[in-house]
């Protein structure tokens, strides 16, 4: 390891979150090691150019999304993004829907006058653009319960159980709350006001983010060979740092209270000579499938090419050896991450943040949020030393 004296603070992981941070407190002068187990910066945001020359993003695909201008002005300190808009598809039956649903779905599947009375009753009974599956599934009038338990039974509750590995009849309409239907043929991804790419890729971006005099990164180090715990401090290689962290909670301290949970995922990288589908996205939720979707990275914007990249998606279950993805939430773990985060209080050197230091399911907006907010209270506290 290298000297430590000149450094003040200790970041653990160079992800987003950790990159943000890391970058802050070197604006406001204060000297950051970074301290990283992979071999490559980025966190889960990582990418690298293919042997054909496209970008490819090795941890699943990422597109920037935020209605947070400050947000956006962050982020733009490090790169020129290229807007654009990401859009899905769902293969059901043999057919390519838009994801999230819209009336092109009602096309698809219903014969032309009975889709134009359901699109019609849609447009009468709700005066808003959409409406959340949950919603149509509680609704009174029949074609339209029908249409939603078709998209129930064909999509979410097959989709659902895949992803997270549990019997579709286990799968409860509940977590459906924030999945929209359109009523119209809009059939972009996401509506925020910015949706982008940095160009050149997210690698690129944060490496520029940790390009400062006052950051020092170090790769292929695990920070718990040199974490220890001394009363109400954490010590870094045996010296008291500040530290902020944004691992696994639950490993920083043993799994004294047992594992957090969470779902893992496996991809498998393609490289072919032709397009393989026309948007980036595609959703399999059918059982004859193991994958859940397939990305096509030719789709994905500044990637023209000939040649395509398809990355094939396995849910898995998450173990020693593979990467905790999707923190699994329910009562039972709120609960258990509950004494972690208890536990981490305990110690006046220590900062978690992140979605795997808070066990959240973060946008790369939310993360950065949070890592800004860290960042500001810690300078704060500063000031008031
Ligand atoms: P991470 O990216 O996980 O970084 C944590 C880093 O800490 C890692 O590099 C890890 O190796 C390192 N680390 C952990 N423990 C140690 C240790 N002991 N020692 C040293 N280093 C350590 N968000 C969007 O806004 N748009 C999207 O389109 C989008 N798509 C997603 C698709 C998938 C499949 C997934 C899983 C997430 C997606 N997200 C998306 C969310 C996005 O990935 C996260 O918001 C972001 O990665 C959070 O960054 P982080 O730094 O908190 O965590």
């Amino acid at each position: 390891m290298i000297d430590l004296s000149e450094y003040e603070y200790i970041v653990v992981g160079a992800g987003l979150t950790g990159s943000t941070v890391a970058r802050i407190l070197a604006d406001n002068n204060k000297k950051v090691l970074v301290v990283e187990k992979r071999n490559t910066v980025g966190g889960n945001l990582f990418d690298y150019v293919s042997d054909c020359g496209l970008i490819v993003q090795k941890y699943g695909p990422h597109t920037f999304h935020t209605n947070n201008k400050h947000i956006v002005e962050f982020i733009k300190r490090f790169a020129d993004f290229k807007e654009h808009h990401t859009k899905c598809e769902v293969f059901i039956d043999g057919v390519f829907t838009p994801s999230p649903f819209n009336f092109k779905t009602i096309d698809q599947f219903y014969p032309e006058f009975k889709a134009k009375v359901l699109k019609q009753k849609l447009l009468n009974k709700y005066r808003s653009e959409k409406a959340t599956i949950l919603e149509l599934l509680n609704d009174k009038d029949e074609d339209i319960y029908n249409f939603a338990s078709f998209l129930f039974a064909k999509d979410y509750s097959l989709y659902t159980s895949k992803q997270w590995g549990i019997s579709p009849d286990k799968v409860s309409p509940e977590v459906l709350k924030r999945v929209p239907v359109y009523f119209s043929y809009k059939d972009w991804y996401f509506y925020d006001d910015f949706e982008a790419i940095p160009i050149g890729g997210f690698t690129k971006f944060i490496k520029r983010m940790l390009d400062h005099e006052n950051i020092n990164v170090v790769l292929n180090e695990d920070a718990f060979q040199y974490i220890s715990f001394e009363k109400n401090c954490v010590l870094f290689d045996g010296a008291i740092k500040k530290i902020v962290f944004t691992g696994e909670l639950d490993r920083l301290f043993s799994n004294v209270y047992g594992r957090l949970p969470y779902r893992s995922l496996r991809f498998e990288f393609e490289e072919l000579n032709s397009n393989y589908q026309d948007v980036s996205i595609v959703a399999y939720p059918s059982h004859d499938y193991l994958f859940t979707r397939i990305t096509e990275y030719n789709k994905m914007p500044f990637q023209d090419n000939k040649k395509t990249v398809i990355a094939k998606e396995y849910p898995q279950e998450y173990t020693e050896k593979t990467e905790p993805y999707y923190p699994i939430l329910t009562e039972d773990s709120s609960n258990l991450y509950s004494l972690y985060e208890k536990l981490a209080c305990k110690y006046d050197n220590l900062y978690v943040v992140g979605r795997l230091a808070e066990f959240k399911y973060y946008n790369m907006d939310q993360a950065i949020d949070s890592a800004i907010k860290l960042s500001n209270r810690i300078l704060r506290e500063e000031t008031n030393d």
